[in-house]
């Protein structure tokens, strides 16, 4: 599941790109894919301006000018890819009025640069629409942006801009962590007196907003704490310790431009750079990078927990 510095990488990309562009177009494939009556979408999203691309927890907000806003989460398999179709210079010799029978439109009528984010899938660099397309945003000048989502559990939906802050997904969300509020004494206070693990803690979205299982883990061995501690279990120290950590691994990783795709994809290579340098997360049988121990794989809450047992002891 794409988590944090995922959404976040996809969303710089986007929005870059997006603001400024208008919608001439709107297909959807799957309804439940983009929950909003037919009307709806015709009138506040077909012709509307993209006027930011925003990001709240692991959820993608794109502010259109119709004073409606389209929230979307990614879920498990959900990918964004945009297409630019760009209206280029006419190249010499490429006259307009020729005849189109280039098999690759992209190449015809733009330079088919692509931004593209979310599970990592061949569809990123593949032709679109696939079948794992569920909808279409077609842009005036020709670009695409597809959402593919072979599982279907993502969705899109259309909320208005002045409601999107009380609209329930984001009711239960927790501070952000690369936000201002999340301070040292705001993690204290939702670790005290709890009796479950740091890591269920961690995952829980009213706690932090946006952590998931790759960076709990990445922040828990960077903080020296074992995964499966009570945390309430922590002392004040390791709790500083494990909210520069939390920091740490997400700036990392929003650097290296996530964990799971690159932002500027083509056909050559679609894997993100982070789990090439990931201290512990499926790392198990390697080296601890840190003292040579070997990474052990344990269960936490339900979850597939990497931890060097040896950086992080239980007592
Ligand atoms: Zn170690």
């Amino acid at each position: 599941m794409p988590e944090l510095p995922e959404v976040e990488t996809i969303r710089s990309g986007l929005a870059e790109l997006l603001p400024g562009q208008r919608i001439a177009g709107v297909e959807v494939l799957l309804n439940k894919s983009l929950s909003a009556p037919e009307s709806h979408i015709t009138t506040h999203i077909a012709g509307a301006g993209v006027t930011d691309v925003r990001r709240r927890g692991k959820i993608m907000i794109v502010d259109l000018s119709s004073g409606y806003s389209l929230l979307v989460h990614l879920k498990m398999t959900g990918q964004l890819v945009f297409e630019a179709g760009g209206q280029q210079p006419a190249k010499p010799g490429t006259g307009t009025n020729e005849p189109h029978s280039c098999p690759n439109p992209t190449s015809e009528t733009g330079d088919g640069r692509r931004v593209a984010g979310g599970h990592p899938t061949q569809s990123m660099a593949g032709d679109l629409p696939d079948k794992t397309t569920r909808v279409i945003f077609t842009f005036q000048d020709g670009s695409k942006l597809f959402f593919n989502d072979q599982r279907t559990f993502g969705w899109m939906k259309l909320v208005e801009r002045s409601k999107v802050e009380r609209d329930k997904c984001f009711m239960a969300m927790g501070v952000e962590p690369l936000g201002s509020q999340f301070e040292v004494c705001h993690l204290k206070s939702r670790l005290k007196h709890r009796k479950a693990a740091i890591k269920t803690l961690l995952l829980d979205q009213s706690h932090v907003a946006g952590l998931g299982n790759i960076y709990a883990d990445e922040a828990l061995h960077l903080a020296q704490v074992h995964p499966s501690r009570e945390g309430q279990s922590l002392s004040d120290e390791e709790i500083e310790r494990l909210h520069a950590a939390i920091i740490k691994v997400l700036g990392d990783s929003i650097q290296a431009g996530g964990t799971s795709f690159t932002s500027y994809v083509n056909a050559n290579g679609i894997t993100g750079d982070y789990l090439h340098n990931a201290r512990v997360y499926r790392r198990q049988g390697e080296p601890c990078r840190a003292c040579g121990t070997t990474i052990d794989k344990i269960k936490v809450g339900q979850r597939g927990t990497h931890i060097c047992p040896n950086c992080q002891k239980l007592t």
